[in-house]
């Protein structure tokens, strides 16, 4: 078999490259082992602001401006949704934040989603008694079910392995590898925290973070926002809602623990006063980077490997993007920005 690419890896980023080499039909094959879940767990929100401070998430337009279209054309494509439209309601905790909400909804780049005004809390099952600022135009992608659908998509079209890719069999050509019965000019790693076990790339300097998420049946609840409070409690339709998500830089497994139940749900009763039970609780390590931007760019000394990774808390807005710079940088040697080149680590 002959092709462009290979793909190792099917989340967020390898569906995204994938996608990009589709629209300038270049070939493919992804080799997936089901050895990382991030995409797969992920809440899905996307949304341009950061919530702690009210200031713009990092190259928040851009990203949104390329992910939106994606979704889109992947709902058609599948004839499925995707993109769910949840406002966000974020409590605040004093009058000072109140205030600072104020401030921050004259900024440019965020008066198109916060509203400047103060929502009255009325549904006497949340507590929030310095009451909520509302943001708009946001919402979740239901990335599992996408993930899922683009694995058929895939397996369908002969062009998904599932299996590990083994890096110790890649055999170097001039311009090209051949890995077992494939010949492909490049190689796009896409692995998430598998990065770690990649011996051409491990050298970068990820700092995984793992989360878990709850999924909770709370039907006097009734609520059709998400609330971002000490966490998000996002419903996703049945009186079902995701609570999450937890934080934990030490932890190297996917899997869900005892005490991330316990720190979720200690939370939740500080957000909620309702009856709840808790239905599902899943886990995966998100792949940050120390300086929280995207690793992206060929390696240095083979040519043939690329990498697409450090999507860390935001996959769902920033992979279209990052997918599309890597395309044109090894397509078109169009330079990277530096602050997502992993040339800025060398
Ligand atoms: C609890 C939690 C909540 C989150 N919530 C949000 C959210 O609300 N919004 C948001 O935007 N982001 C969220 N994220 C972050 C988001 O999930 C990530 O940014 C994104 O999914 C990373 O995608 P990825 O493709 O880089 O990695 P992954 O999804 O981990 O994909 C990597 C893939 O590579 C495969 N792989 C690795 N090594 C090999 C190999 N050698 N051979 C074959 N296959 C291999 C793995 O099996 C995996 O499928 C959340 C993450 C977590 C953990």
């Amino acid at each position: 078999m002959t092709v462009d690419y290979i793909i190792v890896g099917l989340g967020l980023a390898g569906i995204a490259f994938a996608e990009e080499l589709k629209s300038h039909n270049k070939s493919f094959v992804v080799f997936e082992d089901n050895s990382q879940n991030s995409s797969l767990v992920a809440g899905g929100m996307y949304n341009p602001v950061v919530l702690k401070r009210f200031t713009p998430v990092w190259n928040a337009k851009e990203q949104l401006d390329l992910a939106i279209p994606f979704y889109k054309k992947l709902e058609s494509r599948f004839n499925q949704t995707y993109n769910y439209k949840v406002d966000i309601y974020r409590t605040f905790k004093s009058i000072e934040e109140q205030n600072n909400w104020f401030a921050a909804c004259d900024k440019i780049l965020l008066q198109d989603y916060m509203i400047p005004k103060i929502v009255k809390n009325e549904n006497k099952f949340i507590r929030a008694p310095y009451d909520s600022g509302k943001l708009i135009h946001t919402g979740r992608i239901d990335v599992n079910k996408l993930a899922t659908d683009y694995r058929f998509f895939l397996k369908n079209e002969n062009t998904l392995k599932e299996e590990k890719f083994e890096y110790d069999k890649i055999n170097f050509q001039t311009n090209f590898i051949i890995y077992k019965e494939v010949k492909a000019k490049r190689v796009v790693f896409c692995e998430g925290f598998g990065l770690k076990e990649n011996p051409f790339f491990n050298n970068l300097p990820m700092r995984e973070a793992k989360g878990e998420l709850i999924t909770i049946h709370a039907p006097d609840l009734k609520v059709d926002f998400l609330i971002k409070s000490a966490i998000f409690v996002l419903p996703i339709g049945n009186d079902l809602y995701k609570v999450g998500a937890t934080f934990n830089w030490t932890d190297k497994t996917k899997t869900p623990t005892e005490e991330g139940k316990e720190e979720l749900e200690f939370k939740l009763n500080s957000v909620i006063n309702c009856d709840y039970k808790i239905v599902d609780h899943i886990a995966g390590i998100r792949p940050t980077i120390k300086d929280r931007r995207p690793l992206i760019g060929v390696h240095s000394k083979y040519k043939q490997l690329a990498i697409l990774n450090g999507l860390g808390t935001r996959g769902v807005m920033i992979a279209p993007l990052m997918a599309y710079k890597l395309f044109q940088n090894i397509e078109i040697g169009e330079q990277l920005e530096k602050e997502i080149s992993i040339n800025r680590f060398d």
